[in-house]
């Protein structure tokens, strides 16, 4: 089967390649020879079907480049003067009253752009006067010209393209209700998160305070999603305290005489971590302190940074699930900034103490899914239910 195949795709000759192929026998042998079309056997004169499919449907191409290779190459502005480009054809003046357009072959290459480029050349003299546009093109160009200051969203027609967006073209009014509509959306998709975390039985709040924006724990807090406590400390940072975080949060050296340190406290902090659905206003901020505070306990061990990282803060970061408050806030909060493209965030005003701030972020989801269009009764359900097992 495989032999009889074979035999039956290389089965054309030349002349009967060449008129499948629609070509003339000597374009044939010329495109043979440059190598535009391979013969399919040793001897180079027989052709399968496909290839001669495939000559067939790029021939215009073939033919080009056949003419292409045929025709002499100059540099920019060395070419006859009789040799001149479509471009240069369509051109009008005193010795050529009408545009033309190529009536012969490629008579010529031009390279420019240090040989990066090329324009082809005719000959002016076998040049053919440039068609009008058909009714059809004419036709066509003005339902180009229509649809570009047609808005997509209304269909209106506006006086003028630019009065269209550029990306989406559309006009004022459509521009107006996308935003509107985007704000409103986003606004339900917010507060529709709020209402899900604060029916997760699984979700708890964190928040802390620390030495400084890069710096240890003095403080941390975790609640349940009722705001009832889990965890509520403060921390001996074994670091200085900078100023500026300290008239932040109001805590002092003399307050954490006493207090545990981070390694002291980590057992029951991840304790009421693991496995939960962490809310915090900020988390890059917090996950940030964290892991701080894991990596610095775990060189007290002696292990290499890079392993620490891999050995002890990853499993604790997998251990939970971290999502960012502030982020879905400003969403719901809905004040855009055109300059950044996305929306502004907010303080939280919980009064930068751990427990507060816990407690302040919870009520900032009460009031996002306050919020929240009433659910199709269909879709009641379960967050009814899970409502229930407080
Ligand atoms: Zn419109």
């Amino acid at each position: 089967m495989g032999t009889t195949r074979s035999r039956e795709r290389a089965d054309y000759g030349p002349g009967q390649a060449a008129a499948r192929a629609g070509m003339s026998l000597g374009e044939w042998r010329r495109a043979v020879r440059s190598g535009l079309v391979r013969s399919a056997d040793v001897d180079g004169a027989r052709w399968s079907a496909a290839v001669v499919e495939r000559a067939r449907s790029s021939r215009a191409s073939i033919r080009t480049q056949l003419q292409v290779l045929a025709a002499p190459e100059y540099r920019w502005g060395q070419a006859p003067a009789h040799l001149l480009t479509r471009a240069q054809l369509a051109e009008t003046g005193p010795d050529r009253p009408v545009p033309l357009r190529p009536g012969g072959p490629i008579r010529g290459v031009v390279h420019f752009r240090r040989g990066r480029d090329r324009l082809y050349l005719y000959d002016v003299r076998e040049a053919v006067p440039k068609r009008a546009p058909t009714k059809a093109q004419t036709a066509a160009a003005e339902r180009r010209k229509l649809a570009a200051r047609t808005c997509t969203g209304c269909g209106k027609v506006a006086g003028d393209r630019n009065d269209l967006s550029r990306t989406k073209r559309l006009c004022p009014a459509c521009v107006a209700a996308f935003w509107t509509k985007k704000f409103a959306d986003d606004k339900q998709a917010a507060a529709a998160w709020a209402r899900e975390v604060l029916d997760d039985p699984a979700t708890v709040f964190l928040d802390s305070e620390t030495t400084d924006l890069s710096g240890f724990l003095v403080e941390i807090s975790v609640t349940d999603r009722h705001g009832a406590v889990l965890l509520d400390s403060l921390i001996d940072p074994r670091a200085e305290i900078e100023p500026g975080a300290q008239a932040v949060h109001g805590i002092g050296a003399a307050d954490l005489v006493g207090a545990p340190t981070y390694a002291e406290l980590a057992e029951r902090l991840w304790a009421v971590l693991r496995g939960r659905r962490v809310i915090i206003y900020n988390v890059a901020f917090d996950t940030a302190v964290l892991r701080r505070e894991v990596l610095r306990a775990a060189a007290e061990l002696g292990p290499e940074p890079r392993e620490a990282e891999d050995r002890y803060w990853a499993p604790l970061e997998r251990s939970a699930r971290w999502e960012c408050a502030m982020a879905w806030y400003a969403q719901w909060y809905g004040e855009w900034d055109h300059y950044h493209r996305d929306y502004t965030w907010q303080r939280l005003g919980g009064g930068h103490r751990a427990l507060g701030d816990c407690r302040a972020t919870r009520e900032r989801l009460v009031e996002m899914a306050a919020s929240l269009a009433p659910a199709a009764p269909a879709e009641l359900g379960q967050p009814v239910l899970a409502g229930l097992d407080a």
